[in-house]
């Protein structure tokens, strides 16, 4: 019996599921924090109830948070050779054809047309304010910013801090929580967040907080296609990854958490990730 986490689907409840794959032995990241072969389990499973894929693991479910502030995107980390702003510099500079962050922030800022237009939420008034919940590799801010939108960022990591002293684009390092800036926000952005969170209901309750009456909440996350397409060693299979959600299971956790999507997309990237992209609003 693997013990450390997640004894219960958090979407369903159910104790029942079907072993996807496993693992006997820790990922670079667990190495990097010091887990020990000893002992060590992890494996992906399917919720017999609802479907939702989630890792099983008998590391303590907080082990890999230091990972966060300093290694997950370090270059010095041993799989990362750039640092964060040499990073940014390299993807800011890619053309729209190759640039994931521009086709995003184009494919954000065309739903939320819609969604105004058609009058499905109510348009303010600019500035908007954006906050980008996990963003400091900063290209995302900085690409999403223009005349009437305004980002802010909060990460954990040491090494975002760049985008605020050389692009004045607020920078908190920290772990999300509600209220870390004054204002509230017209759109949050949880891009490739959610599946590394212990608990998503609550960030997401949390994240409702910062929200103002009319606003919009953009997710991204990896698709569970990822299990018929992709070898049980690829990389989205990483022990940093807790949940894999389809379009059924990411409606339903939203749903708990009292949004509802007005948009959902399954894509490809060009990096060859299948991901989810969903525009939501609150109900
Ligand atoms: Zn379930």
């Amino acid at each position: 019996m693997i013990s450390g986490n997640n004894q219960l689907c958090m979407l369903c409840g159910a104790k029942e599921y079907e072993t996807i794959c496993s693992y006997s032995e820790p990922d670079k990241y667990e190495r990097a924090v010091g887990i020990a072969l000893e002992g060590y389990k992890r494996k992906w499973v399917q919720c017999a109830g609802c479907g939702l894929y989630y890792s099983k693991y008998s590391r303590q479910p907080d082990a890999l948070d230091r990972i966060y502030i300093a290694d997950y995107r370090s270059g010095t980390s041993c799989w990362r050779n750039s640092t964060t702003e040499e990073i940014f510099n390299n993807v800011v500079a890619l053309p729209p054809h190759q640039s994931e962050t521009k086709q995003r922030v184009n494919w954000i800022k065309s739903q939320i047309d819609n969604v105004w237009r058609g009058g499905i939420i109510k348009k303010g008034t600019p500035p908007y304010r954006i906050l980008d919940i996990g963003g400091a590799t900063g290209v995302f801010a900085f690409e999403f910013r223009d005349a009437e939108w305004l980002p802010y960022i909060i990460d954990p990591s040491i090494d975002g801090s760049f985008i605020q002293s050389k692009y004045g684009i607020p920078y908190k390092q920290q772990y999300y929580k509600p209220g870390g800036f004054e204002e509230r926000f017209d759109l949050i952005a949880l891009i490739f967040v959610l599946e590394h969170y212990c608990d998503p209901v609550s960030l997401l309750q949390q994240v409702r907080m910062d929200m103002k009456k009319d606003s919009l909440l953009y997710i991204e996350l990896p698709d569970a296609l990822c299990f018929k397409h992709k070898p049980s060693d690829d990389d989205i299979f990483n022990s940093c990854h807790l949940w894999m959600f389809s379009p059924v299971t990411l409606s339903r956790l939203l749903d708990i958490c009292g949004f509802e999507i007005f948009n959902l997309q399954r894509t490809k990237t060009i990096r060859g990730h299948y991901s989810l992209m969903s525009l939501s609003g609150i109900k």
